[in-house]
């Protein structure tokens, strides 16, 4: 099976968790739904048909974390359902439920870190421990003071798994202090979607945040799916009633029609994930051959498994991505460089990992065609470039084994 086109120019594309490339079932029903006209809200033959591709998606999205698909609503992007989870008036049912607070990591994605529409002083960032794992304790305590302070539970924020190191977060851990307090657990599950089995029954979450174009979907997609009966955010946009009155707008049907066949594909090449870890540990053990002191984040806990985030002293990322990318390679140094800009990682900082070293943090992600022989262009470029910043950090020519040899 062919998982996704090559990209032209010889490009070596290792930046999978900014965009996936997109696949050839997101493609097909993407170019299938952009062929067609079509308001899904319209009551013609041409509306029906757009909405059944809505809705085919709908399911296709559902499955992909053991949802009811009438549990999902489909909007821009991961950051849209962050915005539109995380607000202090939740619907249950007849009932509204206010939220204090909100408690979230202090590694999530910058669209959680802006606190969605609670007011600044309404919340609290969790620690996290060396590895980037939330302190649970810390959580603990929050919940509570939380309580004891206002008379009501918090409304938490949690991710998956973190887009700059793949760390793992123990969303389960998480949600069982929440729901004992009485409160509600968002996952953004952004980087976890289709890269590890994720459900909402195993994560415990109450509402997740979902991205197309992370899972080999096209940009412009993205879902908020309530893992609790009769949950609903306060809408983010109002208006239409698109999307059962959750999100107001005319549903973008080609980018969610290609949302439901990437995460149709996705779950089904969930079993292929160990070959790319294999690729992915490979790759880690030539680092370490290649630059004895090189720094791997989150080695030592579960993370994803297309991940490595690595910095070596003395070779700043920013000088790293260009001279990577002349060399026709793709990698990050994690989101801070959303604006064009290197900035110091919110994540590595968090961490505790050192200034000087967090601006030297790389971010190499894999993707179900990535080869040995991408890894190994990658491995010759990013010795050069060692070598001209800091040749004492590399080990003897020739000595990385295998490193530059081309093999697949
Ligand atoms: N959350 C996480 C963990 C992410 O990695 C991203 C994308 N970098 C987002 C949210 C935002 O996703 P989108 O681009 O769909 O708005």
């Amino acid at each position: 099976m062919t998982l996704s086109a090559p990209l032209a120019g010889g490009r070596i594309y290792l930046d999978w968790n900014a965009t996936a490339p997109l696949l050839p079932a997101a493609r097909a029903a993407l170019l299938d739904a952009l062929a067609e006209p079509g308001n899904a809200s319209a009551v013609h033959a041409d509306g029906r048909a757009a909405r059944a591709r809505v809705e085919e998606a709908r399911r296709a999205v559902a499955d992909l974390v053991g949802a009811d698909s009438r549990a999902v609503t489909f909007v821009s992007g991961a950051s849209e359902a962050n915005m539109t989870a995380l607000v202090p008036e939740i619907a249950r049912d007849t009932e509204t439920l206010v939220f204090p607070r909100l408690l979230h990591s202090a590694v999530e994605h910058p669209s959680v870190m802006a606190g969605g529409r609670f007011a600044p002083a309404d919340v609290r960032v969790i620690p996290v421990d060396s590895a980037g794992r939330v302190d649970l304790a810390a959580l603990e305590e929050e919940i509570a003071r939380t309580v004891a302070e206002t008379g009501l539970p918090p409304l938490v924020s949690l991710m998956a798994a973190n887009n700059e190191t793949g760390v793992l977060q123990p969303v389960a851990e998480a949600a069982a202090l929440v729901h004992a307090a009485g409160g509600l657990l968002h996952v953004d599950a952004t980087q976890g979607a289709g890269r590890i089995p994720l459900t909402l029954a195993d994560t415990g979450a109450d509402l997740m945040s979902l991205s197309a174009h992370k899972i080999g979907g096209p940009l412009g997609a993205g879902a908020l799916v309530r893992g609790r009966e009769g949950i609903r955010p306060r809408p983010l946009i109002a208006g239409g009633g698109q999307e059962g009155r959750g999100r107001a707008g005319t549903e973008n049907v080609p980018a969610i029609a290609g949302f439901g066949g990437a995460a149709r594909e996705a779950l089904a090449q969930l079993s292929r994930m160990s070959q790319i870890q294999a690729a992915r540990d490979w790759l880690e053990e030539h680092l370490r051959l290649m630059c004895p002191d090189v720094v791997i984040f989150g080695a030592d806990v579960p993370r994803l498994a297309n991940t490595s985030a690595f910095a070596v002293a003395g070779v700043p990322a920013e000088l790293a991505l260009i001279a990577l990318d002349l060399a026709g390679i793709s990698v990050s140094s994690g989101s801070a460089c959303s604006s064009g800009k290197v900035a110091v990682s919110h994540v590595l900082t968090a961490m505790g990992v050192a200034p000087d070293l967090a601006r030297c943090g790389l971010r190499v992600s894999l993707g179900a065609t990535t080869t040995r022989a991408d890894l190994d262009r990658f491995l010759a470029a990013f010795r050069t470039l060692v070598g001209r910043m800091r040749p004492a950090a590399l080990v003897g020519a020739g000595r990385e084994s295998g490193a530059g040899d081309g093999r697949d």
